[in-house]
């Protein structure tokens, strides 16, 4: 069988190491031809040195010496800077990109990829957010398929399968509900970084554990959701399951509802996406029903966790509207990391953006190019920095 040759794009965050381990547990199956990452060039020469690419990019060119040193006494090819990772992803050698870096950096190599032909494992959801309807014209006009990494959206994904020409009812995606659940506007104003950082069910990056904590994670994934599976908003609702065992579901046209299962392990979506349209065995730890006896549904707290408001309203109005939400979102996410402002001036940023920053109908790529920079400023100066 033909190894399928993969591109991580971000290959030292959370889920680019574990598409390493499930590349090294997939041998026979995977290839790495591309590592890139932004900063950790000591972990990416690790990689480098154990899965021995064609070639590697370190975003940061102030690393280029570092690891262009480091692998000198090997073949794999070393380049820096952002623009290299939107020419590597076009090498005739791949044939699925995982595009798990963070955040807004992940669109214009994604674009580049499919405008090349390339399937897509996407993991970087900012990228549908930002420019879904261009994004998705595209992939369709080049034929390429866009997996989706995302736990929620694979489960869909993977409920689809067998039914991809039946008309989806609604989309009903789970959310933990984070480590605030049940939490009030006057508690969260109190809430520190510590706190926010530490999921309950799942260990990721920092900006998505923040994102997870404010509910903006699962805004980011409603939109998603519209763009991934051709659905109207009204056809996407969010249900909180603090379990996280039922991944998401959908409900088709005679009412019956698919759901797919599991524990909480990102390795799965992330072999699920490489592997399609197989299923690879793995010795992921398996759900035992005896160990959950109660699974537990409920509405999402919307006017405590705003952010998930400002998502629907987002994708609601569109245009580029959601680009300034998530720029907005970026600046803050990162503000409140560095302890600049507290849990609740997120959601005033955010909205804060959304109104005032100049609105277009119809945007095109540098439209949204414009507005991503355009809000990062104007968010900035609203922060005073
Ligand atoms: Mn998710």
């Amino acid at each position: 069988m033909q190894k399928k040759r993969i591109a991580i794009l971000g290959s030292t965050g959370s889920i680019g190491t574990q598409a390493l381990e499930v590349i090294e547990a997939n041998q026979n199956r995977f290839e790495v031809e591309v590592l890139t990452a932004q900063n950790n060039a000591d972990l990416l020469i690790e990689q480098s040195l154990k899965f021995k690419p064609n070639c590697v990019v370190i975003t940061n060119e102030n690393l280029y010496g570092k690891v262009k040193e480091a692998l000198a006494h090997t073949d794999v090819k070393v380049f820096a800077g952002m623009k290299a990772v939107e020419e590597v992803v076009q090498m005739d050698t791949v044939d699925i990109v995982l595009t798990s870096m963070v955040g807004y950096a992940g669109l214009l190599p994604t674009i580049k990829a499919i405008e090349a032909g390339k399937n897509i494992a996407l993991a970087n959801k900012e990228t549908l957010v930002v420019a879904g309807e261009i994004i998705t014209k595209l992939a369709q006009e080049k034929g390429v398929n866009i997996y989706p990494v995302d736990s929620e959206h694979s489960a869909i994904f993977q409920c689809l399968v067998g039914e991809f020409h039946n008309p989806i009812e609604k989309i009903i995606l789970t959310a933990s509900g984070g480590p605030f659940r049940g939490k009030k506007q006057a508690d969260l104003a109190q809430v520190t970084k510590a706190q926010a950082l530490k999921h309950p069910n799942w260990v990721m990056g920092a900006k998505i554990t923040i994102d997870s904590a404010s509910l903006m994670n699962k805004g980011l994934e409603v939109i998603e959701a519209k763009w991934l599976f051709g659905v109207e908003p009204s056809q996407i609702d969010v249900v909180v399951h603090p379990q996280s065992i039922v991944h998401s579901l959908v409900q088709f046209q005679d009412g019956s509802m698919k759901a797919q299962m599991g524990l909480p392990d990102m390795k799965l979506p992330i072999q699920f996406a490489l592997g399609f349209p197989d299923r690879l065995k793995s010795d992921f730890p398996r759900f035992d029903f005896t160990k959950y006896p109660s699974l537990t549904f409920e509405q999402p707290d919307t006017k405590t966790f705003r952010n998930l408001q400002l998502a629907f309203d987002a994708m609601a109005k569109g245009g580029n509207i959601p680009c300034i939400m998530n720029a907005a979102n970026e600046i803050a996410v990162e503000a409140f990391l560095q302890d600049k402002i507290g849990f609740l001036q997120m959601s005033d940023l955010i909205e804060t953006c959304m109104t005032k920053v100049a609105f277009i109908t119809k945007p095109s790529i540098q439209d949204y190019i414009q507005t991503d920079e355009q809000t990062r400023i104007f968010a900035k100066e609203q922060l005073g920095s």
